[in-house]
């Protein structure tokens, strides 16, 4: 009699793969906000040492000559009141008052020279 007995040896390999260690998805937060500089300055008023009464002399932003705009040179608000140029309701010179004056028409002095 013999007696066969089979060994049989299973080797169980157990692959162990790498364990998924936390891998998180690049994402953005936010909507991406477009760059606006602060410091923007388009050319709607003069520059500094304008000719006044030029067609350069003129602030765009308030359709007046930028020599004469009190809106931004308040220094001049007291020569215009001094000649008695001077709107107290609106703030403005009277000369430059479309509220007062709807009729009012300043117009940019032509371009000179060139
Ligand atoms: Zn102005
Ligand atoms: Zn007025």
């Amino acid at each position: 009699m013999t007696k066969r007995i089979l060994i049989r040896l299973t080797l169980t390999i157990a692959l162990v793969g790498p364990a998924a260690c936390g891998n998180e998805e690049p994402r953005t937060r936010g909507a991406p906000t477009p760059a606006s500089p602060a410091a923007r300055a388009p050319e709607k008023h003069a520059p500094d040492g304008v000719t006044p009464g030029s067609h350069e002399d003129w602030c765009e932003e308030h359709q007046v000559p930028e020599s004469m705009c009190t809106r931004c040179n308040p220094s001049l608000i007291p020569a215009f009141k001094a000649t008695g140029d001077w709107c107290e309701e609106h703030g403005l010179p009277e000369s430059q008052c479309r509220a007062c004056n709807p009729d009012l028409r300043i117009e940019r002095p032509a371009k000179t020279g060139g």
